[in-house]
């Protein structure tokens, strides 16, 4: 028989969410070939000590300190070391007992541990597209330094990363990015104005976080993720189209040289790529629900409506200009959905509050770290601040 390898030992940033969940049902389906070193959360303490009696890793990191005594009393007597704070979560990356990292956090706040992990030379399963869009060319410069592989979680960029298997050296004409254009497809600028909050957060095939729903919504996602995918796979913008295609069964195509397009489908499951990019080279055997052609008859494709959808347009132009321009487009946006979410602006008026940053933000062609930080931070500050004197309600 032919030796098991010994098990990846795994660290999941955002362990209580929706894709730090569905990595830990991942991990017990497999639980032979996957061991928990490290789970981390950000205020869903409960959760988090749940997950940690039965996974039980070697540490969790809670990130609002306020919650520190409540995991640590819980997990301590079992042996499980507990911190707290963003600055923990940085450093229990570095642990000696960890081979990869999920980056499952949403937001901003991924970006740090995310290069803490790889200066620590981890290899990254990286869910966390906001990293990517923020700083893709330190992190990927970083990762490249450092020898470290970074797989996408992303399912259209697992898909594509498992279009290129084989195909390393045959350079890449086109990448087509699916959409499924979220709940609102088909909708006009007008009738955009009424959606509400409970309406963006109901989307058609993904059972998703809130903020992630909503980016889908506003296609603001699919913007997020041809910039994700320029860093991950090298690529010029020119080489970046996106279709919808509302089945969500192919999860995206690419096109090489020859004209020849290879595309990867499947039912739209979450735990597919996670597995993928956590087991990888391997496929684990899974006995999850297979598609089948008889029950869709048809998979059909249309045009983005970059009308009724500008972040679409705003996060392209951002990709095209390139410096801290994604920086700023992503506080702007984040600052935009939780401002939506909090009933503050209507739907249309997210993509009207990051565009304004974005003709307001002074450019830096070639940001560091700490230029990121700022823009990051001067965004944040200027959008809350045109909440308090502008109607986004358009
Ligand atoms: P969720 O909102 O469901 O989960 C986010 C996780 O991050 C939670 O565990 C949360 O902790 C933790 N977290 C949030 N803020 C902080 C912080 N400041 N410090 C530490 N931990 C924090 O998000 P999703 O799982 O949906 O998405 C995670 C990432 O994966 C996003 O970048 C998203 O774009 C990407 N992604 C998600 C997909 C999906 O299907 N959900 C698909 C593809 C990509 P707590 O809840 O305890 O506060």
């Amino acid at each position: 028989m032919p030796q098991q390898p010994a098990p990846k030992r795994i660290a999941i940033l955002g362990s209580t969410g929706s894709i730090g969940t569905q990595a830990l049902e991942v991990a017990r389906q497999q639980s032979a070939r996957f061991q928990v070193e490290l789970l981390s959360a950000g205020r869903n303490a409960a959760l988090l000590i749940a997950q940690a009696k039965e996974f039980k890793p070697n540490a969790v990191v809670i990130g609002d300190e306020s919650r520190y005594l409540e995991v640590r009393d819980a997990l301590f007597p079992l042996g499980i070391k507990v911190f707290a704070g963003a600055t923990a979560i940085e450093q229990a990356v570095a642990m000696e007992d960890i081979d990869v990292v999920l980056t499952a956090m949403v937001g901003y706040a991924g970006l740090r541990p995310t290069m803490a992990a790889i200066a620590a030379g981890k290899a990254i399963a990286l869910a966390n597209k906001e990293t990517l869009v923020v700083a893709g060319e330190l992190v990927t410069r970083a990762a490249r330094a450092k020898g470290v592989n970074i797989y996408p979680v992303d399912s259209e960029h697992s898909a594509i990363f498992q279009c290129l298997a084989g195909e390393w050296d045959n350079p890449v004409e086109k990448i087509v990015l699916t959409a499924s254009g979220g709940p609102f497809r088909g909708k006009t600028k007008a009738e955009l104005a009424a959606v509400t909050r409970e309406q963006a957060l109901k989307h058609p095939n993904w059972d998703m976080g809130a903020k992630i729903t909503i980016d889908s919504a506003s296609l603001m996602n699919k913007g997020l993720e041809a910039i994700e995918a320029k860093w991950l796979f090298s690529l010029n913008p020119e080489q970046i189209e996106i279709i919808v295609h509302p089945q969500s069964i192919i999860h995206s195509l690419v096109q090489f040289r020859d004209g020849s397009l290879k595309a990867q489908l499947g039912l739209p499951d979450m735990k597919l790529p996670i597995q993928y990019a956590l087991a990888y080279p391997q496929r684990l055997a899974t006995d999850w629900p297979r598609f089948d052609f008889t029950q869709y008859p048809s998979l059909t494709f249309e045009p983005p409506d970059m009308e009724a959808f500008p972040n679409l347009g705003l996060a392209l132009e951002a990709m095209q200009r390139g410096g801290n321009a994604p920086c700023v487009l992503n506080a702007a946006n984040e600052v935009a959905v939780e401002a939506f979410l909090q009933g503050k602006t209507s739907f249309p008026g997210m993509s009207d509050m990051v565009a304004d940053r974005l003709a307001k933000a002074t450019f830096v062609a070639s940001p560091t770290l700490d230029d990121l930080e700022a823009s990051d931070a001067e965004t944040r500050l200027a959008a809350r601040e045109s909440l308090k004197t502008t109607p986004w309600s358009s």
